[in-house]
């Protein structure tokens, strides 16, 4: 009898409290998934294209061309999910085909850099040497702009992300603190860890009062702070020529500038119709500048991406 009285839940035997603590916590899976989802609609809704997130903050579908010798130079083509950032998208129908793709998802990405928001992410890291609010303040300072009062997500790690919008014909390309310490940008190609996304480290946040703000225009100062310089000339980067300049400037990249230079070069290289007869010496330029070859091809890949797209959105 005593052995049945336990057995019927009156002190449940340690074999239940165990299988309790499952359901409990894919219960909780299954509603951290549910609300991702949900926010993803809403960002998708203001005309932000997302894709779903793992808790790790990485795109939650892999490749389906993993393991194929030249897995970047697909973006989609092939009609699959698992291309990270080429997969967002603001078709609600199509940010549920995703998340249902991905049920261990977590969170969502917004893509920087597209349509109608060209967004541009400013991600102020916060590390114990490194004010990165005071770095931007400074910055503004210098460079005589103002911080807008824009949308602002808080990140786990006490950092924040400010969201700006660019014009539609200029492209931003992330960086890691080239701007200034611990200030990245999230540009084309990039994307944001959306409010209400859960990862490892904690949720992502709305910061109090900032919900209701459009994102804010960046400011022009700013804008050619973190855009590369669109005239040679006027600066000392490359000429383009044959080209030869632009894979000068690849090889002459130091750490923390490679891909952004590579970026750059393949960008100018595509827009003068230099990309297909240069993306070999780019990429051998990057490489020499310490990329790998896979990084080298993904880059250029999304700048033939980028260049091509464009008007066509
Ligand atoms: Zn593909």
């Amino acid at each position: 009898m005593k052995r049945f009285a336990t057995l019927y839940g009156i002190r449940p035997l340690p074999f239940f409290e165990h299988l309790n603590e499952y359901r409990a916590m894919a219960i909780t899976t299954r509603q951290t998934a549910t609300l991702a989802l949900a926010h993803a609609l809403s960002a998708a809704e203001r005309g932000l294209p997302v894709i779903p997130l793992s808790a790790t903050k990485l795109p939650a579908l892999r490749s389906p061309h993993r393991g194929n010798p030249d897995p970047a130079l697909c973006r989609g083509e092939c009609g699959l999910p698992g291309h990270g950032v080429h997969d967002a998208t603001t078709d609600p129908a199509g940010v549920r085909a995703l998340f249902a793709a991905a049920p261990w998802a977590t969170g969502y990405g917004i893509a920087c850099g597209r349509p109608p928001h060209h967004l541009i992410g400013i991600d102020l890291d916060i590390k114990t040497s490194i004010d990165s609010i005071a770095e931007l303040r400074h910055l503004a300072l210098r460079h005589l702009f103002t911080i807008p009062e824009t949308v602002t997500v808080l990140t786990p790690s006490g950092g924040r992300h400010l969201w700006l919008t660019g014009p539609p014909d200029t492209v931003v390309p992330n960086s890691a603190s080239r701007l200034a310490p611990g200030i990245d940008v999230r540009g084309t190609g990039g994307y944001l860890v959306g409010p209400g996304s859960v990862t490892a480290h904690g949720a992502y946040r709305l910061a109090p009062g900032t919900a209701h703000l459009p994102p804010a225009p960046c400011p022009r100062a700013l804008l050619s702070l973190i855009t590369p310089p669109a005239h040679p000339r006027s600066h000392p980067g490359p000429a383009h020529g044959d080209g030869h300049g632009l894979v000068q400037f690849v090889l002459a990249a130091q750490e923390g500038q490679r891909n952004t230079r590579l970026f750059w070069a393949a960008c100018r290289a595509y827009e003068n119709g230099l990309g297909d007869t240069l993306a070999a010496a780019l990429t051998a330029a990057a490489v020499g500048a310490g990329l790998t070859e896979r990084e080298a091809r993904a880059t250029i890949a999304s700048a033939a991406r980028l260049t091509s797209g464009r008007g066509v959105h």
